[in-house]
């Protein structure tokens, strides 16, 4: 059961008019949402960061946080799966084709959610292949846009060299994977890449941030160069859907030793824990 405008209906009866802007000029952004056992995860972080995305495009947000709440809670009731991801998109609606905006359009709002798995055990026990690319998108990174053509053509360039994911260069600087934050170990020292323009602010790499911290794990947030990403001892890939992941190889070569690194493990137990415990108490599907 998804929602569309509205609407509570089967996926196989949701119609799109052919000029909605989404469509037409990809004019919408979106959100990923994590959810266990029944309750959105860091719920209040991704309302921030769906703000943020509809401010950077300039569409008023149609909901307050509450009423997103509700619906949010509706979605995941009327579909199967302890836990879900919940996809939401909104897009400047439905008008004559042309650029500029559209005055007095609603705009289309639509909500889904699918069953959420985890990794493999296999890809936590021997880690994933990555590649990496030059990150060729736009200035706007750390807008969550649903126009995501470069970003589906750089993973689909992983998918071709059977890998998981590409991890893109900035001029000489990582940034982020096609569809995922990326973090390298060095010398026991975890190093995230600084929010900026050039990449998506990720709930994911919040929680491993936030966890090092309460760890007294070390970790600096700095630009990381190409170099130190190829030199590195451990890659550690993050997102909503895929929590932690450590990259083993790179480019067809091993990372360090080839094998998930004792961050990753560490990293990866203090998120179980604290996605377990964060779960544990709440109460209501309704806060997060
Ligand atoms: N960067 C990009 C380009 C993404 O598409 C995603 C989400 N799939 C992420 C980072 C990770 O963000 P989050 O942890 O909020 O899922």
């Amino acid at each position: 059961m998804i929602y569309l405008n509205g609407k509570f209906m089967p996926i196989e009866e949701a119609c799109i008019p052919v000029l909605d802007r989404g469509f037409i000029f990809g004019d919408g952004v979106y959100e990923v949402i994590p959810v266990y056992s029944r309750k959105p995860f860091r719920l209040d972080e991704h309302l921030k960061r769906l703000q943020y995305s509809l401010d950077g495009i300039r569409l008023k947000n149609p909901f307050d946080n509450d009423e997103w709440r509700h619906l949010l809670e509706q979605v995941v009731a009327q579909n199967d799966g302890e836990d879900q991801y919940i996809y939401l998109h909104i897009t400047r609606g439905v008008a004559k084709r042309d650029h500029a905006f559209p005055v007095n359009v609603a705009p289309t709002v639509f909500i889904m959610s699918n069953p959420l798995l985890p990794p493999p055990a296999e890809m936590l026990i021997s880690g994933a292949a990555a590649i990496t690319a030059v990150d060729n998108r736009w200035a706007r990174c750390d807008v969550k846009a649903i126009s995501l053509l470069p970003n589906v053509l750089l993973r689909q360039l992983a998918v071709d060299a059977q890998a998981t994911e590409t991890i893109l260069i900035r001029d000489g600087f990582l940034t982020e994977g096609a569809a995922s934050n990326i973090f390298i170990v060095k010398n026991n020292i975890l190093l995230a890449p600084p929010k900026s323009n050039l990449m998506l602010p990720g709930i994911t790499y919040d929680v491993v941030l936030e966890l090092a911290a309460a760890d007294q794990m070390a970790h600096e947030v700095r630009p990381i160069s190409e170099t130190e990403v190829r030199l590195a001892d451990e890659i550690l890939l993050t997102s909503s859907t895929k929590e932690i992941m450590p990259i083993t190889s790179l480019d067809k070569k091993p990372v360090g030793d080839g094998k998930p690194g004792k961050l990753f493990t560490r990293l990866h137990a203090l998120y179980q824990n604290y996605k377990a415990t964060r779960m544990r108490g709440l109460t209501s599907g309704t806060a997060g």
